[in-house]
């Protein structure tokens, strides 16, 4: 299997450009980075699935809100809803690149499918899984005003970091923990670290933790989840409203990671999601 042209691109990184983009969390980690960054998506192949056959794991991959109403906005003014395009388009890519040939979109960037439209649609797809690719923000008490890069803004740097939510009342709670385990774990890989600023005993959050460690809550009652027939996790890639953070979710560097991420761990759990 072919290497993605950005891991070539990461070899020629410094360690300390990586500390500096990625924020990685300590020295280990970068060793851990490395390494991951030189195996590339050979490794993808050849390790965790067993004898899991990926051309025919279905995966569906749902863009979070839709063009008229486009969740949260950036620190500087940008819709989810076009981050979510973004990172939903270079997963799709990195799928296909990983033989996970029948990864695709429940619907296209500019479609406007409802809540309950989405699990039926991944449904209609004979999805084995369906992803929900989302970026974050924080309750409006975090938020200040001020200015970013000479222009008035709305901001917070309260929280950064990934999440990954699973819904208690999904059918396939178990195998859809066992995927947000897999993703997490392979985001943690590339050195990224969850927020935990969703388990805050405060309105709005408040979200059950069920593995600190990789980020990973329980939301019951999120539709998307929920009322999906097959094994379901939303990926909240980010902290949109952090603007630090939200550079790097604009870098298309960034978004490969996330990308290979979310790939690698959809190959690891292909065994639990077919049966195997
Ligand atoms: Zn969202």
């Amino acid at each position: 299997m072919q290497r993605l042209n950005f891991m070539q691109v990461w070899t020629v990184r410094t360690k300390r450009g990586l500390l500096r983009t990625m924020g990685v969390r300590h020295r280990a980690g970068l060793a851990v980075v490395a390494v991951a960054a030189w195996i590339g998506p050979v490794a993808v192949g050849d390790s965790g699935a067993g004898a899991c056959d990926r051309d025919r794991l279905v995966v569906a991959l749902d863009i979070g809100h839709t063009p008229s109403s486009s969740g949260a906005t950036s620190a500087r003014g940008r819709p989810e809803h076009a981050f979510n395009v973004d990172l939903a388009r270079r997963v799709l890519a990195h799928m296909h690149a990983a033989g996970l040939d029948k990864a695709a979109l429940i619907a296209e960037p500019d479609a406007e499918p409802d809540l309950w439209d989405r699990p039926r649609r991944a449904a209609a797809l004979g999805a084995h899984v369906l992803l929900s690719i989302h970026h974050d923000s924080v309750q409006p008490r975090y938020l200040e005003h001020g200015t970013l890069e000479g222009r008035p803004a709305r901001f917070s740097r309260h929280a950064a970091g990934y999440s990954l939510f699973v819904s208690g009342k999904n059918l396939f709670f178990e195998q859809s923990l066992a995927v947000a385990r897999a993703i997490g774990g392979a985001l943690g890989e590339w050195g990224l670290s969850p927020t935990l600023h969703h388990a805050e005993p405060i309105a709005g959050e408040n979200r059950p933790l069920l593995d600190r460690d990789l980020g990973i809550y329980d939301f019951a009652d999120l539709v998307v989840l929920k009322a999906a027939a097959m094994p379901a996790v939303l990926i909240e890639a980010g902290v949109i409203v952090h603007p630090e953070e939200e550079a790097r979710l604009r870098d298309p560097f960034h978004q490969d990671i996330l990308a290979d991420a979310i790939t690698r761990g959809v190959v690891e759990a292909c065994g639990v999601l077919m049966g195997g």
